[in-house]
């Protein structure tokens, strides 16, 4: 099986001349690494990198759209906190898996590797909205068992500050997507190892795990008569600790981007 592998700043750095010239603009070697990382630099703007280097490393880099400096930072520091991580414990903490000093989560139904300095494999495509969320969910400090107790979007930790953007890129293209392409609902169970799940008020109700304690639950009711269809996002009560709702929207924001682009094809 074809695992993608993404570099973390270390892999490029152990690569560079090390000799901090700052023809790259930046004061060292390690510095252009984590620009490279977070999408401020190419590996073209060190003019000493060889040229076979740049392209066996290019390969392996995860590609951003933007070059956020936000987010670059964010990265860098999320690379630095998970050396600090024992792996072992946080295992079982996480419901994620120690094998060979990795550790192995699942992730919608596919299993990604994570290394020690934060470096990543999985059997599918990895795509940055699950690469910080990810780390994140691996370094954060405090940790909670899933509870089976729903809370809405706006209840979570923070919740009420990110509720407009979460409503507006979340729940409503989903409702759109869902009003569109009945099937679909059904599909994304499938595809992503979930769950139908009984008791709701609603036609479709499904649980999907982002990560093995985030689990999602997706409540969907078609339109009736005069009545507008519904389509609500809920969080397990466990998911305003595991994570912080920066990362929880990036996380469901991704996954709902990613269901348009399924869509596209359906
Ligand atoms: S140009 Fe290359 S060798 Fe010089 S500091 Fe930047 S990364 Fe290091």
């Amino acid at each position: 099986m074809v695992r993608t592998k993404v570099l973390t700043p270390l892999e490029i750095y152990k690569v560079l001349d090390k000799t901090n010239c700052k023809r790259c603009m930046l004061p060292s070697c390690l510095a252009f690494a984590a620009a490279v990382i977070g999408g401020q630099k190419s590996l073209d703007d060190c003019p000493t990198l060889a040229e076979d280097l740049k392209e066996q490393l290019a390969g392996n880099l995860c590609k951003r759209s933007t070059a956020d400096p936000e987010q670059s930072e964010f990265m860098a520091k999320l690379f630095k906190k998970i050396t600090r991580v024992d792996f072992h414990e946080k295992a079982g903490e996480i419901g994620a898996e120690y094998i060979n000093g990795q550790l192995h989560v699942v992730s919608l139904g596919k299993t990604f590797q994570v290394d020690s300095d934060g470096g990543m494999r999985s059997e599918c495509h990895i795509i940055p909205w699950v690469q910080a969320p990810l780390l994140s969910y691996i370094c954060y400090p405090t940790h909670r068992q899933v509870t089976g107790r729903w809370s809405s979007f706006r209840e979570l930790n923070g919740g009420i500050e990110w509720q407009g953007l979460f409503s507006s890129r979340c729940e409503t293209p989903l409702k759109r997507l869902a009003d569109a392409k009945p099937d679909l609902l059904a599909d994304i169970v499938d595809l992503f190892m979930g769950e139908e799940v009984e008791g709701f008020d609603a036609d479709i109700a499904l649980v999907l795990y982002p990560f093995p304690h985030l689990p999602i639950l997706i409540c969907y009711q078609a339109a009736d008569g005069d009545l507008d269809s519904e389509l609500t996002i809920f969080f397990d009560e466990c998911c305003g600790t595991n994570l912080h709702i920066k990362s929880i929207y990036t996380l469901v924001a991704g996954l709902i981007k990613m269901f348009e682009n399924i869509a596209r094809n359906h």
